[in-house]
């Protein structure tokens, strides 16, 4: 439940969570009052879950920039030819960035559900 306090006539009373964001009417003045989106009102709808295959992605990006550490090493030694690293680099932002993408696009669609 969420209290409302009429602009109108100063009369409070109570409308449902639904309401939230919605008109209502006073029932003392009979006025349309706007019902705020509470601070204290219980979230509607599901919670929003970060996706599971983002979290995988930074799994994966935090393996390549591991990679990318022991591919560095030999580069500086000399075993290895630096395109490796780079490859390994690019590979690592690229799946970094991936991940928000999918976490950004993910919460988008959860705010236009709502
Ligand atoms: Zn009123």
């Amino acid at each position: 439940m969420i209290t409302v306090r009429c602009r109108f006539c100063s009369e409070q009373f109570d409308v449902p969570a639904e309401s939230a964001g919605l008109p209502e009417s006073c029932p003392e003045c009979g006025r349309e009052v706007h019902v705020p989106r509470s601070r204290l009102a219980p979230a509607v709808g599901p919670k929003f879950q970060a996706p599971r295959s983002a979290a995988v992605l930074r799994i994966v990006a935090s393996l390549s920039l591991l990679a990318c550490l022991v591919i560095g090493m030999n580069v500086i030694d000399g075993d290895m030819d630096a395109t490796t690293f780079v490859v390994a680099a690019a590979a690592a932002v690229i799946e970094f960035a991936a991940a928000s993408i999918i976490d950004h696009l993910a919460l988008i669609a959860y705010r236009l559900n709502r």
